[in-house]
């Protein structure tokens, strides 16, 4: 999203497929994908950029599904993924910050965040979980804690996986249905699923004051799985690409060395 425009979620269409044919679609992410391993190989060797993916949806948006399949393959040693659910009595006591920033990467990291601290904006907007006169500041918060993340040599992509109540329907039925999904469902997802309207609004108000040009945030078709994980490893590559980031030498003068026979 370009900074400073009002956003109208119902201007994205959920299902849309960029006009590719699944199978085109999963051959270039296939690629994609070997592209990123090697790429967050020489991030980790180079050991200069940090990273920082943020993955926000509605529930069965597929932030999990996203983080399985852009991700697979490359090497867990410099990814991690740091999920956010209900802060604890502790976190709570401390500014919302608080409890995000020791998860922020790294020279060489990358890190995922599943959930973030847009929850602070979304949940806690939606449920008026601290007053309006508290929430509303946090846009220009955000803002600023990711302009210093930024300026320190962070690189932030933002994604917003958009999926149609439709879709969210058929995804939780599926959960039901499956015994091997269930453990995924709770009832309070169906309270979450009845404040559509509110999360879309909370959505639109992150999405259009909290896209920087240091931070910018990517609105993802999510309806058709295939799609989603192609847009997102998009970005990501294209991103680590414009790093221009170079293997480093060894430490040590290599000139004329050669490997002798083990003693
Ligand atoms: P899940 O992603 O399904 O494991 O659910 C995590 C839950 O934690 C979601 O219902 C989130 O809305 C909730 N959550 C995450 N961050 C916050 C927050 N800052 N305040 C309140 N609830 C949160
Ligand atoms: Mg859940």
């Amino acid at each position: 999203m370009p900074p400073d425009t009002a956003v109208r979620l119902g201007t994205f269409d959920p299902a849309d497929t960029g006009g590719l044919k699944e199978e085109v679609a999963k051959e270039r992410l296939r690629d994609l994908n070997r592209r990123l391993e090697n790429l967050q190989e020489l991030l980790y060797a180079e050991g200069k950029h940090k990273v920082l993916v943020v993955l926000q949806a509605m529930d069965t948006g597929g932030k999990d599904g996203v983080i399985r399949r852009v991700f697979e393959g490359v090497n867990p040693q410099g990814v991690q993924v740091a999920a956010f659910g209900r802060p604890t009595e502790e976190e709570l006591a401390h500014d919302y910050l608080w409890r995000i920033h020791p998860h922020t990467p790294g020279a060489g990291e990358m890190v995922i965040f599943n959930r973030s601290h847009y929850e602070d904006l979304l949940v806690v907007r939606v449920h008026a979980l601290v007053p309006e006169e508290v929430w509303s500041r946090r846009y220009r918060q955000l803002n600023e804690w990711e302009r210093l993340l930024a300026e320190e040599g962070t690189t932030i992509r933002k994604f917003y996986l958009h999926i149609s109540p439709e879709e969210q329907a058929e995804r939780l039925q599926e959960r039901l249905d499956d015994p091997t999904k269930r453990w995924k469902f709770r009832l309070g997802d169906l309270d979450e699923r009845a404040r559509w309207a509110d999360y879309t609004a909370a959505y639109e108000a992150v999405l259009s004051q909290t896209s920087t040009t240091w931070a910018p945030w990517y609105v993802v078709p999510a309806d058709r799985k295939w799609y989603r994980n192609l847009v997102v490893a998009s970005v990501l590559v294209e991103t680590l690409e414009g790093l221009q980031m170079g293997y480093p030498a060894s430490e040590d003068d290599l000139t004329g060395v050669v490997i002798p026979p083990a003693g």
